[in-house]
C-alpha cells in the first residue's frame, strides 16, 4: 500500500489552562493543562478526503492546525510524505500544505485585493510575476470567480460565499499536496454551503487534492468523505470507511452522533446526553464513560486502545479492546 501522505503517531497537544488564573496555578503548584489532543494516531492517504468529526471542543481544529504545521505538538511524531517533520524542515514542508478556515472574513487580510490574497502563497515559491499572475487567474477561474471582475476587489466587498471561494483559490493556487479544511462551510447560509461543498468536491476530482475535512456536521462528512475519524475529548474513538462507519457505527459515541442527525423517519434531534468532559481533568479510563449507556467497570478504570478489523478501528471495551499502556 502507498505511504500515507500524512501520518501522526501518538500526537499530543496540551495547552496551559490559564482560565483558572495564575494564583490558582500557583497554589496548586503544578500547572494545569488542557489535554486538547492526547496520543492520537492518524493516517491520511494520498488523494482521499478524510473527515474528522466530533462536537465542538473535541480537539478537531487543534489536530488540523498541527497537521498543517501551524501548531507545534507537545509530543508525538508527524510524518509528511514519509519524512519526519522537524524544526529544521518544517518551513519546507509547510509550502506543500494549505489550510482553509471557518470564517473567511477573519482569515483574509481586508487591506489586500483578491489578487494579492490569492497570490500570497506563490511569493514563497520564487515564481516570476507573469507566472504568478497566470496561476492566480487560473485559481480564481477554478473557483468560479471571473478574474477580470474580482482581481481588484477587497474581501469586505464580497459575499460570504465569494469570500470563501477566494480562500479556496488561495489554498489551491500553489498546487499543494494536502489541504486542511476547518469547518469551511459552517459560517455560510445553507444554500451557499451546498455550493461551496460541491466546489470542493469538484476541485478534489479535477486535481486529486488530499483533504482533511473538519466538521461537526455528520451529514456533511457523509456527503464529502471517503473515510471518517470520529473524535471525542481529544481522542479518536472510531475511524474507517465512511459507508461502514455511517451505516453501522460501532462506538457508542458515533452511534449517539448519528442519532443526532434528522432523517426522513426521525425528525427530532437526539444529541448525545450529558456534558462534554473537562479536558483539564479528563475522565479516567474511557473518556466517554460518564455519558455511555453501556458503561462497565473496566471502562472507568482502563482506557481502551483503537483497534481495527474489516477496515474500521474502534476504541471501546465492547469490542474486546486491549488496554492502552499509559506512560504518564
Ligand atoms: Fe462505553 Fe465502555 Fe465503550 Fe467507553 S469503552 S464507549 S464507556 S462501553
Amino acid at each position: 500500500m502507498d505511504e500515507p501522505i500524512v501520518r501522526a503517531v501518538k500526537l499530543r497537544k496540551y495547552f496551559l489552562a490559564t482560565k483558572h488564573g495564575i494564583l490558582e496555578t500557583l497554589f496548586r503548584r503544578k500547572p494545569l493543562y488542557v489535554h486538547a489532543v492526547d496520543d492520537v494516531d492518524l493516517e491520511i492517504r494520498r488523494g482521499e478526503i478524510l473527515a474528522l468529526v466530533g462536537e465542538s471542543g473535541s480537539g478537531k481544529t487543534t489536530i488540523g492546525r498541527i497537521l498543517a504545521t501551524l501548531e507545534k505538538p507537545t509530543g508525538g511524531e508527524l510524518y509528511f510524505e514519509g519524512e519526519r517533520v522537524t524544526p529544521s524542515n518544517v518551513k519546507q514542508v509547510r509550502k506543500r500544505i494549505q489550510m482553509v478556515f471557518q470564517n473567511p472574513m477573519e482569515s483574509l487580510d481586508p487591506r489586500m485585493s483578491v489578487r494579492q490574497v490569492v497570490e500570497e502563497p506563490l511569493r514563497a515559491l520564487g515564481l516570476s510575476g507573469d507566472e504568478r499572475r497566470r496561476r492566480v487567474e487560473d485559481a480564481l477561474t477554478a473557483v468560479g470567480l471571473e478574474p477580470s471582475i474580482f482581481n481588484y476587489r477587497r474581501p469586505r466587498d464580497l459575499s460570504g460565499g465569494q469570500r470563501q471561494r477566494v480562500a479556496v483559490a488561495r489554498a489551491i493556487v500553489s498546487n499543494p499536496k494536502f489541504i486542511v479544511l476547518d469547518e469551511p462551510t459552517s459560517a455560510l447560509d445553507a444554500s451557499v454551503q451546498a455550493q461551496v461543498l460541491n466546489l470542493l468536491v469538484e476541485l478534489h476530482r479535477a486535481y486529486g487534492f488530499t483533504y482533511l475535512f473538519i466538521t461537526h456536521n455528520i451529514s456533511v462528512a457523509r456527503y464529502i468523505a471517503d473515510r471518517v475519524a470520529v473524535m471525542y475529548a481529544g481522542k479518536i474513538v472510531e475511524s474507517g470507511d465512511v459507508r461502514s462507519v455511517m451505516s453501522e457505527p460501532r462506538h457508542p459515541y458515533s452511534q449517539a452522533l448519528l442519532k443526532s442527525v434528522p432523517t426522513v423517519e426521525r425528525r427530532g434531534l437526539e444529541p448525545p446526553t450529558g456534558e462534554v468532559p473537562s479536558l483539564i481533568a479528563p475522565p479516567s479510563g474511557c473518556r466517554f464513560h460518564p455519558r455511555c449507556p453501556y458503561v462497565m467497570d473496566v471502562c472507568r478504570r482502563e482506557e481502551p486502545a483503537l483497534l481495527g478489523a474489516d477496515g474500521v478501528s474502534v476504541a471501546c471495551w465492547l469490542y474486546g479492546a486491549k488496554r492502552v499502556e499509559s506512560d504518564a
